[in-house]
């Protein structure tokens, strides 16, 4: 703890995990005797370096810039990169310590890494975007490569700037590496569905879930928060699927619109113009808007698919859920739910879809975006969409399997913990003390 104070998101992620581990290391003892677990909460490298750029106004500005490469005892390191002011040290490692255990349950050799800055995109013109992106890669450049790192998106990081971050990166090594960003535009090495891949298998994984016990997606009213890149395609999937959503959010407040969400008024208001989500109800007058974006999760709705942040859902706004009778929640975002608020889900039977497992869509089209890279080759849309879906039912059934075999019936959170550890467990114990 003392070796990382200070870093709350961080402790809550391992907590999480090494709670749910208990049951595999009674079983391999030789685990603990291997200091697997010490060593993996401990990135094997964490590089933070100072990002200098000029804004519009001919000011030098300084940002801090941080990759952390968690874990590569599977493969490559992978993990996005986020822009947004409250990115620091303790940010980052809670997610590259949860993406080596999504990339473990995608089933495909990717290691586990997340990087970011405290950059803050929003109301900065494209010039002064593209000025930040060429400096924070004149630095990354020489940690990442096709075989070693390879950042994506996340918060703040999109197609625009995945597109400014490669442009730099092939000047200054002079090579056309196309797997070395995922994320990337159509035109030079992007794949089809990554940029709904997210969204969209957050909702192919509910829908295996509801399945399974005997429910459908179709005719249930369903809450999004966030409107950013998860939460407007887990939207267009919801609605494909039968389901209504009836509000979305962003980080000023909420709307709410009986009549089910327009996906395409969103997109033009978040993608294109990039505005605030209140700026929906002036075209559709029947919406209503509400500033505060906690206040989503009091509306009534049958599944809760939180699409924004870490810890957005507390323990109130998890009792204010139940107490509306909502029966199924799928983590899109990382970490969206409290320890506490996650307890009283699991523990009034509300289905649960922990994100390292519900939200490992994106990376697993990254995965097949390098894939494609590698072979010099673009899949349709149909084929990428059908691997997508596969890889969210198998790991959907990895994971309940897992929860079931260590005692844990029904317990993804556990089922997810274990059956992303074990790969990544006899990956170090094969290769040694590394
Ligand atoms: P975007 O930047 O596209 O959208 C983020 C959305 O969440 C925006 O609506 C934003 O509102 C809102 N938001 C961000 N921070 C806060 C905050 N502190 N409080 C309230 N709302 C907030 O990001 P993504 O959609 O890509 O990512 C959303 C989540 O999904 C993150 O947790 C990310 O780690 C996770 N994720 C993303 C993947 C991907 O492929 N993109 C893959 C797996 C997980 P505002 O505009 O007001 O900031």
């Amino acid at each position: 703890v003392n070796r990382n104070a200070h870093e709350p998101e961080f402790h809550q992620a391992v907590q999480e995990v090494l709670e749910s581990l208990v049951a595999v290391l009674e079983k391999h003892p030789e685990y603990m005797e291997l200091g697997i677990v010490e060593r993996l909460v401990e990135p094997e490298r964490q590089i933070i370096f100072r990002v200098p750029w000029v804004d519009d106004t001919g000011r030098v500005q300084v940002n801090r810039g941080f990759r952390v490469q968690f874990n590569s005892a599977i493969g490559p390191y992978k993990g996005g990169i986020r822009f947004h002011p409250s990115v620091y040290a303790g940010i980052i490692k809670f997610l590259g310590f949860e993406q080596i255990f999504k990339n473990s349950l995608t089933g495909l050799p990717i290691g586990g890494a997340k990087g970011g800055s405290d950059f803050d995109p929003k109301g900065k013109s494209d010039g002064e975007v593209m000025r930040f992106c060429q400096s924070f890669m004149t630095e990354l450049y020489r940690h990442i490569g096709q075989d070693a790192d390879v950042p994506a998106g996340d918060i703040g990081v999109g197609g625009r700037e995945i597109g400014f971050m490669f442009g730099q990166f092939k000047r200054i090594k002079n090579a056309y590496e196309a797997g070395v960003l995922t994320g990337k535009g159509l035109t030079y090495g992007g794949s089809l569905v990554r940029t709904q891949a997210t969204g969209y298998g957050l909702v192919y994984f509910m829908d295996e879930m509801l399945t399974a016990k005997g429910m459908s997606l179709a005719g249930k009213t369903v809450l999004v928060s966030g409107s950013g890149n998860v939460a407007i395609y887990a939207t267009e999937k919801v609605q494909q699927l039968g389901g209504k959503v009836v509000a979305m959010s962003d980080s000023n407040g909420y709307i709410y619109d009986a009549n089910g969400i327009e996906v395409a008024a969103v997109k033009q208001i978040k993608e294109v113009e990039r505005r605030r989500i209140s700026e929906y109800v002036k075209q559709q007058p029947s919406a209503e808007y509400h500033p505060g974006c906690e206040g989503i999760w009091s509306i009534p709705g049958d599944i809760a698919l939180p699409c924004a942040t870490q810890n957005e859902i507390d323990d109130n706004a998890a009792k204010t859920l139940i107490k509306n009778g909502c029966q199924a929640v799928g983590e899109g975002a990382n970490m969206p739910t409290t320890l506490a608020g996650t307890k009283l889900f699991l523990e009034n039977g509300v289905l649960f879809a922990p994100a390292k497992a519900a939200n490992a869509g994106g990376v697993a089209t990254s995965a097949l975006e390098m894939c494609q890279n590698s072979m010099r080759l673009s899949w349709t849309f149909e084929e990428v969409d059908t691997k997508l879906k596969t890889i969210m039912a198998n790991i959907y059934q990895n994971t309940s399997k897992a929860a079931e075999e260590y005692g844990h019936k029904n317990n993804l959170v556990v089922g997810a913990n274990i059956a992303g550890f074990v790969k990544v467990a006899e990956a170090m114990k094969a290769q040694g003390l590394v």
